[in-house]
């Protein structure tokens, strides 16, 4: 076969499927209320994010110029490096230039083929292609299952193994069992990776500070500076000797450009405003605690709430009638969502007005109900 044949018959499957994804350029002055993104404090925005954004490029143009290891190390690197180890309780931290590279540096950095990986079914895409790199033995346990964690760590005593987990699941919004898991993995000398990229600011300093489990040397922590903190970008935290450890061997870390100043000085900036602004973070759990009893549905752990759909059909054509609406909301249809169930995702961020707010949760209830 072709390769155009080929591309042509994964189209039509797609179509068919009803799974056809598309880009859909916003414009920066788009009045939509837009309950589809990641920015759940609404930092993206705010002047001082802007303002510092802006002078970090004019101070240090447009890019870092180079890998972290040649030259494109910056002060403000290290600056926010310090902020975000201060802030999140952490010995110290790494950024890389997305979330995804952090995950995917830290698993092919820490594992290899002699290596034991338990991860969670509903980790996140890119831990599973971090683990699929990095050839470890691989146990997929049910979703937050530490009874199945503890079984898989108990079935291979000696091997070195990391346990995969996010303190907020992306797609159902549940909060991992983290004490739990930091006690399994501290009893078979596993290490506890938790990726906190819905937790960090939505949980003030992120679920790992909250439950007592920072700073400590089995526990490391991933992030994202592109949701809460609006901006672009990942940091790895924990003890200093895994951070040299990547440093020294993580590729995705070591081939790539270091993270950009405006996004970099942004998260900073945004950081600093998310400590000193309790508020918005309480704002979201008002939000999403009130719009998940108007559904009649569990409110999640984190900011997004998914709202369950007979179909991806159905789930497409709500999320384009909330569109009409004014209302703009996100849709997870296979293959991103574990159990197959499509759903609406809807960010209850801190971003939009109390009257936005209001007038969205009206349109979702209404429309909603017509499907439902
Ligand atoms: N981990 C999780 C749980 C995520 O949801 C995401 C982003 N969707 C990432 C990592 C990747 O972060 P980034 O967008 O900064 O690459």
């Amino acid at each position: 076969m072709s390769w155009e044949t080929w591309l042509a018959d994964a189209a039509t499957a797609r179509e068919e499927a009803g799974l056809t994804r598309r880009l859909r350029p916003r414009s920066a002055g788009d009045a939509t209320i837009d309950l589809a993104g990641n920015d759940y404090l609404g930092l993206s925005g705010h002047p001082d994010v802007r303002r510092a954004a802006a002078d970090a490029a004019m101070l240090w143009g447009g890019g870092a110029g180079a890998s972290r290891l040649v030259t494109g190390t910056l002060t403000l690197h290290g600056d926010l490096e310090d902020e975000l180890a201060d802030w999140l309780g952490q010995p110290g931290a790494l950024t890389f230039s997305t979330g995804y590279h952090a995950n995917l540096s830290v698993i092919t950095a820490l594992a290899d083929r002699t290596a034991h990986i338990v991860s969670d079914a509903h980790i996140h895409a890119s831990l599973i292609d971090a683990v699929r790199l990095s050839r470890a033995q691989l146990t997929v346990v049910p979703h937050n299952n530490v009874a199945a964690v503890h079984a898989a760590l108990a079935a291979r005593p000696g091997v070195r193994s990391l346990v995969l987990a996010e303190s907020v699941y992306s797609v159902l919004g549940d909060e991992a069992s983290l004490v739990e898991l930091a006690e399994v993995c501290a009893a078979y000398g596993a290490l506890l990776v938790v990726d906190e990229a819905h937790g960090v600011g939505v949980h003030g300093p992120g679920l790992v500070h909250r439950r007592g489990l920072a700073g400590r040397p089995d526990v490391l922590v991933t992030a994202t500076l592109s949701k809460s903190l609006g901006s672009q970008g990942g940091a790895v935290l924990g003890p200093r000797a895994v951070l040299d450890h990547l440093v020294n061997t993580a590729r995705p870390f070591i081939f790539d450009t270091g993270l950009a100043p405006a996004p970099a000085a942004a998260a900073l900036a945004a950081a600093r405003v998310a400590r000193s602004r309790p508020d918005l973070a309480d704002t979201i759990r008002a939000r999403v605690t009130g719009l998940a009893g108007t559904l009649g549905i569990q409110a999640p752990a984190g900011a997004v709430l998914s709202v369950p759909m007979p179909s991806p059909e159905a789930a497409v054509a709500a999320q384009a009638d909330l569109l009409t609406e004014g209302v703009r909301v996100g849709c997870f249809r296979p293959p991103s969502v574990p159990d197959g169930v499509s759903r609406l995702r809807v960010t209850a961020g801190a971003g939009v007005t109390d009257e936005e707010w209001d007038r969205a949760v009206k349109a979702i209830d209404t429309i909603v109900g017509e499907v439902g």
